[in-house]
């Protein structure tokens, strides 16, 4: 991002954002001011749950994201109650409110119980470049598992090479070294998130790598990266506790 001119600042948020006719002049916290034609502040979303009347219905809020709290089957603290999506502030993306909406009317309705599985969700960011992410970080595996294999690359693409681009690629799987399923798969750039999207399947299958080793690689492509790491470049190993 930054080679393509944009300044990333860190460690300091907007204090103060004045307007002068079409003009905008950012305050930043560390002292210095941005003078820009547009300004856009995306810091998040909280559920708007204030004035429902929640309270008198006898349904909780999630104190630990002030979301309405709910079971594994949306169903809130009153029984005939269930809420789905983004108000029950679990994780907040469209298909993810498509799938807790079929689960619920499955569950009530169609007599098929299901329940929507939160874990394996494929997630983007769909900036230039994109990210790719599904399953376990890697400190998230390495506070779930024992041993932790990573597999990761940083490479520049064979189309890159060849129009002359100066992009590059980062993959990395994520694995329990214990059963040898990969748990997590990270992409950093072209495409990312339609990769992500296929390899959430094999997550989502619980594949593991030696699975994607059998896999033969599409050449060339970026993702054959994916089913060619042969060697960890890092190995985590937690010593059991002693008795
Ligand atoms: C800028 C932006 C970009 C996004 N991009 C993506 C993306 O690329 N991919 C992705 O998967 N997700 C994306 N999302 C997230 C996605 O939009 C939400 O996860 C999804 O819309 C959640 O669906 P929902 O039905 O739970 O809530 P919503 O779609 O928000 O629907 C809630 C509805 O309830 C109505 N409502 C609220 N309060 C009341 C009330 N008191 N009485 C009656 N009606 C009420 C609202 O008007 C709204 O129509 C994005 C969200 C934002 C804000």
């Amino acid at each position: 991002m930054e080679k393509q001119g944009i300044t990333i600042l860190t460690g300091c948020t907007i204090n103060k954002i004045d307007r002068h006719g079409h003009e905008f002049t950012t305050h930043l916290s560390n002292g210095s001011s941005i003078a820009s034609d547009k300004v856009m502040f995306a810091i998040g979303r909280h559920p708007n749950v204030a004035n429902l009347g929640l309270e008198t219905a006898g349904v909780a809020i999630n104190p630990r994201n002030g979301g309405i709290a709910v079971d594994g089957w949306s169903k809130t603290s009153t029984p005939n109650i269930y809420a789905i999506g983004d108000v029950t502030h679990r994780t907040n993306l469209t298909p993810v409110a498509i799938r807790e909406g079929h689960a619920f009317a499955d569950t009530v309705f169609g007599k098929k119980p299901v329940q929507v599985d939160h874990a394996t969700i494929p997630t983007a960011v769909f900036s230039q470049p994109e990210v790719g992410t599904v399953g376990l970080t890697e400190s998230q595996a390495r506070a779930q598992f024992s041993h932790v294999d990573i597999y990761k690359t940083d490479f520049r693409p064979i189309k890159s090479t060849m129009s002359g681009r100066d992009t590059r690629v980062l993959m990395k799987l994520v694995v329990d070294g214990t059963t040898d399923i990969v748990v997590g798969c990270h992409i950093v750039g072209d495409s990312a998130a339609e990769i992500t999207q296929a390899v959430g399947i094999a997550v989502k299958m619980k594949a593991t790598k030696a699975d994607f080793d059998a896999t033969i690689a599409l050449h060339p492509t970026a993702a054959e990266e994916l089913v060619t790491m042969r060697t960890p470049t890092a190995r985590y190993v937690r010593e059991a506790a002693a008795e």
